[in-house]
């Protein structure tokens, strides 16, 4: 046994202290490193900076031999181990990156027994060269960054990675670690069986961030409403604002710069020297934010990021929760705020319906989309749906520090209102044979007569102005809901509005349909973060 006894201070926390000039372990790490460093096999999750790369390094440092981490990560190799070795880390990778002299240099130095870590990309345990050179030199411990590439269910599925399986069959007496910050529960199982681990202890993190407030408030001028929140929440301070688009980037940089907000952007459509500019700038200034593509992100570590805003709805509850959890790592008081609209949904349906991906990733695209829209459009608390979704319980009901907590939205009895919009949409199917997006359905309900409501004859359906008790946004929040609720889809190249095979429960009258109102004025004047 080797946990730490009173008195008595532990070689791994002698080496966190010497090497890593850190105090204390963190959460999980100290009980992880122990047990690796036993020799027992572990399965880690852990928030993207909760601290998972200590939990090899120490093992790796303390155990006679080599840690071999295979990480997909080849552009960040570089970097780590650069940082290893100004800690006197004895670190070196091998990737495609490199020619052959530089890694037979690396090569001699494993087998000489010289490295303490050495970094490889998953394709490299493919070939023979590579499994026999590991076969020649002492492994320490096997590390499997980014363990949840090995689902295939997930967005990140690396098809190398199922052979990482080879490695407890190759080393059964080298301790195995696989790592990630993305903890669905079915992740979790696929790690387990695919890496063949199972034996291994796992270490579950809490994935709370409780010093991150979490906002989502409907899209009406997204640069306008993010100003605004910037002005009266965060001045001076540096975050990170996620577009979709390359052209957006661009324009909400130039958009805050003009406003008086310091703002630079970032995408992979800009020089690598500019962009190198704008990440070194953001590392090192105070009070800059960046405007960026999810490009941005993988891999900076810095830790007063104190908001992180999103314009546009990210594909994923885990794309948005690795994304607000740059903010705030230093444990103070930060916001994550988004702005999210109904054109959002077609957009993002759009891109999975017409992108080039099989039926099944469409599928899976889709899925991901409804849990993050089911995020989006809850009445109720916000934080406490994310752990709910990453398998975890909440503390309590209502987390208090999230935007449905402060300032409980107000439910409406929606059942009249979606009865006229899926009618809406089922005559002017079932009677013209038309399929419309939301835009000419809503001004239908509202008895506008644009150019294109007389073109098509739609102000002489029974259904014209029969929706003149709610507002345009009113309707589009409407719209929203039922999409979220499952009760409407939308579909192809122009979004058009369609029913799904719930609809017609909500048509026949058999049930209600509860939905949120729509905030007078957006709600980012409210509860504030610093
Ligand atoms: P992850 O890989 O989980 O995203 P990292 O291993 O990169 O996280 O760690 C995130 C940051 O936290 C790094 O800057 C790291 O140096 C720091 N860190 C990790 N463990 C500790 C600790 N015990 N004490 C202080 N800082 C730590
Ligand atoms: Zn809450």
């Amino acid at each position: 046994e080797m946990a730490v006894t009173d008195g008595e201070t532990s070689e791994a926390l002698t080496t966190l202290h010497r090497v890593f000039g850190y105090e204390a372990f963190r959460g999980e790490q100290e009980a992880v490193v122990e047990h690796v460093i036993a020799g027992g096999d572990a399965v880690v999750l852990m928030p993207t900076g909760g601290g998972k790369s200590l939990c090899y390094q120490i093992p790796a440092l303390i155990r006679p031999g080599t840690g071999v981490v295979v990480s997909p990560l080849i552009a960040l190799m570089q970097d780590q181990v650069d940082a290893l070795r100004a800690l006197g880390v004895r670190a070196g990778f091998v990737n495609s990156t490199q020619d052959f002299d530089e890694r037979r240099v690396v090569e001699a130095q494993f087998l000489a027994g010289e490295l303490d870590l050495l970094y490889l990309a998953p394709e490299r345990l493919r070939l023979d060269g590579t499994l026999d050179l590991l076969s020649r030199g002492k492994i320490s411990v096997f590390a499997i960054d980014e363990a949840h590439c090995v689902s295939q269910w997930g967005h990140d599925f690396r098809p190398d990675y199922l052979a990482l399986s080879l490695l407890g069959e190759r080393w059964p007496d080298v301790p195995r670690i696989a790592l990630t910050a993305t903890a669905t529960h079915t992740t979790h199982q696929e790690i387990t069986q695919r890496l063949g681990m199972p034996r291994a202890r796992h270490f579950v993190a809490s994935f709370d961030r409780p010093n991150i407030q979490y906002r989502i408030v409907p899209k009406s001028d997204a640069k306008k409403q993010l100003l605004a929140f910037l002005r009266e929440e965060h001045p001076g301070d540096a975050g990170i604002v996620y577009c979709l688009s390359r052209n957006s980037v661009e324009k909400t940089a130039e958009f805050l710069s003009r406003n008086g907000v310091e703002a630079v952007p970032y995408h992979a459509g800009l020089d690598a020297g500019t962009r190198a500019a704008h990440q070194s700038r953001f590392l090192r200034e105070d009070g800059l934010v960046v405007v960026a593509t999810i490009a941005f992100g993988m891999g900076i570590d810095k830790p007063d990021v104190r908001f992180v805003a999103h314009l546009d709805l990210p594909k994923s509850v885990e794309g948005y929760y690795q994304e607000t959890g740059r903010a705030g790592r230093d444990g103070l008081p930060s916001t994550a705020w988004m702005a999210y609209g109904l054109n959002d949904v077609v957009q993002q349906r759009k891109l999975i319906q017409t992108g080039d991906g099989d039926e099944g990733f469409q599928r899976r695209a889709a899925a991901h989309l409804d849990a993050m829209l089911a995020l989006c459009e809850t009445a109720r608390c916000r934080r406490g749906q994310l752990l709910a979704y990453f398998g975890q319980d909440p503390q309590a009901a209502d987390c208090g520090n999230c935007d449905t907590c402060l300032t409980p939205p107000e439910t409406w009895d929606g059942t009249v209102a979606a009865q006229k919009l899926l009618s809406t949409v089922v005559r002017l199917q079932r009677e013209r044979g038309q399929k419309f997006g939301a835009g000419q359905i809503i001004d239908i309900l509202l008895g506008k007569r644009t150019a294109r409501v007389i073109q098509f004859d739609h102000d002489q359906l029974s259904v014209f102005g029969i929706g003149e008790d709610l507002t345009e946004g009113e309707w589009r929040g409407v719209v929203r809901q039922l999409l979220a609720q499952g009760l409407l889809a939308v579909e192809g190249e122009y979004g058009t509005l369609v029913l799904t095979e719930s609809s017609g429960s909500v048509l026949r009258g058999e049930r209600e349909v509860p939905l949120r109102k729509e905030p007078k004025r957006p709600a980012a004047a409210r509860g504030g973060g610093s």
